[in-house]
């Protein structure tokens, strides 16, 4: 990592589960000092081990820090973390909070607001690449933002993959979400395609093969039916109900701009429906094996 920028030492990270852990490490590894903050114990302790700082909570991780990392779930957390840190006046003048979670733009736009009269910047930079990405350091990264808070924050960005500054707060949160609505549908899609298929005595393989060499290809086909689906671990890492609240944010933005997406309504009542009827902490692929069995509602 080129970290030229003299002003970013120290780094708090809120949330360090699938992406937030790997974050972490990757910023240990750049030389930086990096306090953290996760509700789960054993979390905490994964960052001790890396060789990072854990602390019984959100506030005392970011007393301190120059930036202050989210990685939790959704917006509603991020609101009630930031209440906190507010509350106990943990985030100075001068910082910049940086929100890498797949946020909501609107909610992104109005942190942005109050935290900028409190003299703190504020970036919205959502990944995509997955928990492989993530530890591979080789995520894409979509960032909103004014250009001074991004340039504080670059160096963080980059140690983990390849930075797009693609317009003000909210539009990484935007363009994530629609990277998302375009992944939930395809994955949805190539499932059944690929279990019609199957029902017509064609190997799921044989199929993926035809795809993966056609018009057809995308990570689902590539990667998610190959190495989560087929071999029957559905350990890609990344949450069902993440990725319906993604689809959710994707829909909500459509519809904001006057232009409701039609085929996305469609793949939203779908990934809802799949959420409701798999186990809480069902992984997102397990969609093919939802879609696989027999209606329950
Ligand atoms: P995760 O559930 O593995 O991690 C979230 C962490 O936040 C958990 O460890 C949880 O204990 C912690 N947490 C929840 N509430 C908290 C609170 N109040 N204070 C402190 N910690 C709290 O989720 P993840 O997969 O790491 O996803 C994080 C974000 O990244 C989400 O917005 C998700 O949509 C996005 N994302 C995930 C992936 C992926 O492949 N997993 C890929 C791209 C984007």
């Amino acid at each position: 990592v080129n970290n030229t920028n003299s002003e970013l030492r120290t780094v708090a990270v809120i949330g360090l589960g699938n992406m937030g852990g790997p974050l972490a490490r990757h910023w240990l590894e750049a030389g930086l000092a990096v306090r953290g903050f996760d509700l789960s114990p054993i979390a905490r302790a994964e960052l001790q081990t890396a060789g990072g700082q854990a602390f019984p909570s959100a506030a005392e991780a970011a007393t301190t820090a120059d930036v202050v990392v989210l990685m939790l779930p959704d917006s509603r957390v991020v609101d009630a973390v930031l209440a906190d840190l507010h509350g106990a006046g943990a985030v100075s003048a001068g910082s910049t909070i940086l929100d890498m979670g797949s946020s909501e733009p609107a909610e992104s736009r109005r942190q942005a607001q109050v935290w900028s009269e409190r003299g703190v910047g504020y970036v919205d930079a959502p990944v995509s690449g997955g928990v492989r990405g993530a530890e591979a350091g080789n995520l894409t990264v979509m960032v909103g933002g004014d250009t001074d808070a991004v340039r504080r924050v670059e160096p963080l960005l980059s140690a983990v993959g390849t930075p797009h500054h693609v317009g003000p707060v909210g539009a990484g949160d935007a363009v994530k979400a629609l990277n998302n609505l375009l992944s939930a549908a395809h994955l949805l899609l190539t499932s059944e395609a690929v279990l019609v298929a199957q029902d017509l005595g064609i190997s799921a393989e044989a199929a993926l093969e035809v795809f993966n060499g056609s018009s057809a290809r995308s990570g689902s086909t590539e990667v998610k039916w190959p190495k989560f689906i087929l071999p029957g671990t559905f350990d890609s890492g990344f949450a069902a109900r993440l990725m319906l609240k993604d689809v959710r944010i994707a829909t909500a933005v459509a519809r904001s701009v006057g232009r409701p997406s039609l085929v996305g309504d469609t793949v939203e009542q779908v990934w809802a429906r799949a959420a409701e009827n798999l186990p809480a902490g069902a992984d997102h692929t397990e969609i093919a094996r939802w879609l696989n069995t027999p209606a329950t509602d």
